[in-house]
C-alpha cells in the first residue's frame, strides 16, 4: 500500500515539476518574442504590444525616434564586435533615465524609440535634451568613443495614433539629420 502511494506522490511530484518547466520555458520564448537580442529593449513587436496597454486618459505621451549620427564609421574604424558594444551601452543609458510609464525599444540598426510620458510638451522635450547630453557624456568602451544621435520629437493622443507618430517622428528625425545632425526636431507647441 505504501509503494502504490509513493509512486504516486512521485507521479503527482513530477507533473508539478515539468508544469513549472513548461510554464518558465513559455516565460522565456514570450520574452524572446518581445525583446531585441543584443540590447535587450523591446523590440517592435514587444512596444507596439506594450503601447497598447497604456494609459491615455491619465496621461500624455510622446514619441521620440532616435538614431546614431554616422555609426557606420564606427564599425569601420573599430569593427562590428566593438559596434555591438555601443549598441548596448546606448541602451544601458536609456534605461537609466527611464521613468515609470516610459517605454524604450530598439526598432532595429542603430534606430531607438522613447515612449515618454510627461506632463506636458515642455517636459518632453527637457527629457530627450537630458538623453541627448546623456550620450554626448558618455565614452563608449574602453576605446572611449563618443558618439552623438539626431532626434525626431512628436506628441501621440492615442493608441490608433501610435504608427502614425511613428511616421511623424521618423520624418522629424530626417529633418534633424538634414539640418546637420546632433540635434532634435519636434513639432510641439512649447
Ligand atoms: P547617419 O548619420 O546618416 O545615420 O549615418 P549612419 O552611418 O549612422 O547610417 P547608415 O545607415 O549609413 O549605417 C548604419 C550602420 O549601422 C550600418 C550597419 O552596418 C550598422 N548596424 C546596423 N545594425 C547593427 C548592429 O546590430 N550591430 C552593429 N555593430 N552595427 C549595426
Ligand atoms: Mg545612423
Ligand atoms: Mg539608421
Amino acid at each position: 500500500m505504501n509503494y502504490i502511494l509513493t509512486i504516486i506522490l512521485n507521479i503527482l511530484f513530477a507533473i508539478v515539476i515539468s508544469g513549472g518547466a513548461v510554464k518558465d520555458v513559455i516565460q522565456r520564448l514570450n520574452n524572446e518574442r518581445l525583446h531585441d537580442p543584443l540590447t535587450q529593449l523591446l523590440n517592435r513587436r514587444g512596444f507596439s504590444e506594450k503601447s497598447e496597454k497604456l494609459a491615455f486618459s491619465n496621461h500624455c505621451y510622446f514619441l521620440v525616434c532616435f538614431d546614431l549620427d554616422h555609426f557606420k564609421l564606427i564599425n569601420d574604424t573599430w569593427g562590428h564586435y566593438v559596434g555591438d558594444q555601443v549598441l548596448q551601452k546606448v541602451s544601458r543609458v536609456m534605461l537609466q533615465q527611464q521613468k515609470p510609464n516610459d517605454l524604450m525599444a530598439r526598432f532595429g540598426g542603430e534606430e531607438f524609440i522613447y515612449l515618454i510620458s510627461a506632463k506636458d510638451a515642455t517636459e518632453a522635450l527637457s527629457r530627450t535634451q537630458q538623453l541627448k547630453t546623456r550620450l554626448e557624456q558618455t565614452s563608449f568602451t574602453s576605446c572611449k568613443i563618443k558618439i552623438t544621435a539626431s532626434y525626431g520629437l512628436t506628441q501621440i493622443h492615442n493608441f490608433h495614433e501610435l504608427e502614425e507618430g511613428l511616421q511623424r517622428a521618423d520624418d522629424l528625425l530626417y529633418q534633424a539629420k538634414e539640418n546637420g545632425r546632433n540635434q532634435i526636431s519636434f513639432d510641439l507647441i512649447i
